[in-house]
């Protein structure tokens, strides 16, 4: 059954219409020292990967207007669309402190099924509502307002502030923060103490503090099979037969049981699809999508040299202690 059929790991990024996009608030009309304020500027700036949006142009203008020298650098590759970051920085001497961040927000999906626009920032009993309100353009906006109050009660901090901020985080992730730290590096920039916003405390601010992200890779499976008719399948060859045995497998075994610092790293399948609309006929195609989300055990590259699941069904089931003394860890 296995030998026919193709899989492939390609990395499988796929993105909904750039949504309506909203006016975004002047700079000049947020107070910097609000955090409610600049969180709403940023929401109303639909920067759906890779769009900016308006984002960081809203973010360059605040920070420049308390102080910060600001570069907005574009990158590029072939097959990823260019994306525009951020980097700016107070003070040219002592310890260094950069927050670094991501404005680009993941597609809004459906707005049918939204309470609130998306990107309206509308605020209801107490919450701002919008896409990117937690992740992270609220973790800009409350370091934006820190930094703004401090420089507004103090003047310029004693040793240097940096904010890196990229708008490819979300998407494909080749043209944003290592790109960026690159780009920093080959200025002179050295860090002492990097602060990444992203949302992690559960309950209660300071509650979770990592010391490192887990890994993602995405991938997709495509089945090929042969179209036919569902009343004699023995002419066809259906490939979702198939489909769901590799998803079990996929699913099935454990890839870890976590480590000191990180959770278990998971598989999670995210969509199944066929382009099959007929009741009647047995489609030639079926792309299995998933995502990988793993710790410090794995590498992309050691995911993919996994075995795939047609030869799991082949006998090889590893355990996880025994994938850990292989030579792919
Ligand atoms: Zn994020």
């Amino acid at each position: 059954m296995a030998g026919r059929h193709q899989i492939g790991y390609p990395i499988a990024m796929r993105q909904s219409p750039n949504p309506r996009p909203e006016p975004a608030a002047t700079a000049a009309a947020i107070d910097p020292t609000d955090p409610a304020a600049v969180l709403a500027g940023l929401i109303r700036c639909p920067s759906v990967t890779p769009q900016e949006g308006g984002a960081l142009a809203l973010l360059q203008a605040l920070l420049a207007g308390v102080g910060f020298a600001v570069d907005r650098p574009v990158f590029s590759e072939a097959g990823a669309e260019p994306v525009e970051n951020l980097f700016a920085r107070l003070g040219d001497s002592g310890p260094h402190l950069v927050f670094a961040g991501h404005t680009d927000v993941v597609p809004p999906g459906n707005t049918v099924d939204w309470t609130h626009d998306p990107f309206a920032a509308e605020i209801v009993h107490g919450e701002m509502i919008g896409r990117g309100a937690v992740d992270m353009k609220g973790g800009i906006a409350a370091f934006l307002a820190a930094a703004a109050r401090y420089i507004r009660k103090s003047g310029a901090p004693r040793g240097q502030l940096s904010f890196l901020i990229t708008g490819d985080e979300e998407g494909p992730a080749v043209n944003g923060t290592v790109k960026l730290l690159q780009w920093a590096s080959e200025r002179g920039e050295r860090f002492d103490a990097c602060l990444v916003g992203e949302p992690t405390n559960p309950d209660a601010l300071g509650d979770m503090i990592k010391i490192g992200r887990r890994g993602s890779l995405s991938a997709e499976v495509r089945i090929i099979g042969r179209q036919g008719h569902v009343a004699y399948p023995h002419l066809a060859d259906n490939p979702l037969r198939s489909a769901v045995q590799i998803a079990e497998a996929l699913m099935a075994t454990p890839l870890d049981g976590g480590t000191e610092v990180f959770q278990p790293s998971n598989l999670e399948i995210t969509a199944i699809e066929t382009g099959n609309a007929s009741v009647n006929v047995i489609g030639a195609r079926c792309s299995i999508f998933f995502n990988v989300r793993f710790n410090d055990l794995w590498t992309v590259e050691g995911l993919k040299a996994e075995p795939r699941p047609a030869d799991r069904r082949g006998g090889h089931r590893g355990t996880p202690s025994s994938r850990k003394a292989g030579s792919r860890l």
